[in-house]
């Protein structure tokens, strides 16, 4: 079968690769229509690792996905061959001690779609547990299902923040993940998002979207902007989704007494915290690791029309320039929140 393989770190090829397509009674075969690049794809193209992940064997890419089912397994009732899906691409171990608590994501046995040894599905087959296999409404496409997987972490801050209808939110970081939660934020109640970078051309697309106001930091002050903002009061929820240590260091300056912090960004170091700042405001501290139970309720917010995802694909590249999306992709331009991978425009 022909796949994306990230062969050693910097060199990707588009071959011939043998993958396990044995079906269980619970299981359904795919066939891929689009999958979305991540930065972790990206990451391990460039560096071969996120922390303790190295990839040591080649490697299939892609974890962001959408596609038709193809084979359904004995046991499965919810689907049928036909349907249009988006698939969740972590499978954790159902008897987990982790799984039984309803913490799925943190499951220390989840295995998860092209995270070292796991490949990807930048293939034309594949097959998935139906259990985390999810139907595409009618009025959701292919690019909008393939959104899912990366929405879905902003959906999994939102739920963590407990948001109560009309708070105030920051997001610190612009990137693809900022954006998507200060999506779900508004979807989730919040009147509106201040969300902070160092670059314009991210903070005019952010801002395309009503409830959204960009604070640029080379400009502005984000402490400054929140207290104009809030009359000296500070946010409800700070959403940190830059991983930098400056904007880790300055969450308690933002928030308001009593209000929430969510961590959503890594930072590849550990960084300093101002603990006494965070107890004189008693503040409560929330932390994400990719998503539990909330690809259902992402998809019903898409298909209702309170979430658009549609401006954020940048780019769309046939699976024989999958490279090329690659190449595109390390480039890192500032205009490009989401490339695509089209691996099967046809017979879909
Ligand atoms: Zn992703």
């Amino acid at each position: 079968m022909k796949a994306l393989v990230l062969e050693r770190v910097g060199e990707l090829s588009l071959r011939d690769i043998d993958l396990p397509q044995e079906m269980g009674p619970d299981d359904v075969r795919i066939r891929l229509h689009t999958v979305g690049v991540c930065g972790s794809d990206v990451h391990y193209y460039t560096h071969g690792r996120i922390g303790d992940f190295v990839v040591n064997e080649p490697m299939v890419l892609g974890h962001e996905a959408a596609g038709t089912v193809i084979e359904v397994g004995a046991n499965v009732t919810h689907l049928q061959p036909g349907d249009r899906v988006c698939m969740e691409p972590g499978i954790p171990d159902p008897k987990s001690r982790a799984s039984r608590l309803g913490l799925y994501n943190v499951d220390p046995a989840v295995t998860f779609w092209a995270t070292p040894p796991v490949h990807g599905v930048l293939v034309p087959e594949t097959v998935h547990p139906a259990s985390f296999t999810y139907k595409l409404p009618d009025n959701v496409s292919f690019a909008e299902g393939a959104m899912v997987e990366p929405f879905a972490v902003g959906m999994q801050a939102a739920t963590r923040a407990r948001i109560t209808p009309g708070d105030t939110a920051v997001v610190t970081g612009c990137g693809t993940i900022g954006i998507m939660v200060a999506l779900a934020a508004l979807a989730g109640g919040c009147s509106r998002v201040l969300i902070s970078d160092l670059s314009e051309t991210k903070l005019k697309l952010a801002e395309t979207y009503d409830g959204i106001t960009g604070v640029n930091l080379r400009e502005q002050n984000l402490v400054e902007a929140v207290n104009t903002a809030t009359d000296g009061w500070g946010a409800d929820i700070v959403f940190e989704c830059s991983g930098a240590a400056a904007a880790v260091r300055d969450l308690f300056k933002v928030v308001r007494p009593g209000g929430t912090i969510v961590l959503v960004g890594l930072p590849p170091e550990p960084v300093p915290m101002d603990i006494a700042a965070a107890c004189s405001r008693e503040c409560r501290i929330e932390t994400v690791f990719r998503y539990a139970n909330v690809f259902d309720r992402a998809l019903a917010l898409i298909a209702a029309g309170k979430v658009d995802l549609k401006p954020l694909v940048s780019g769309t590249f046939s699976f024989e320039q999958s490279i090329a999306a690659f190449e595109r992709a390390a480039e890192a331009r500032p205009e490009d929140v989401k490339l695509q991978i089209i691996v099967d425009g046809e017979g879909n």
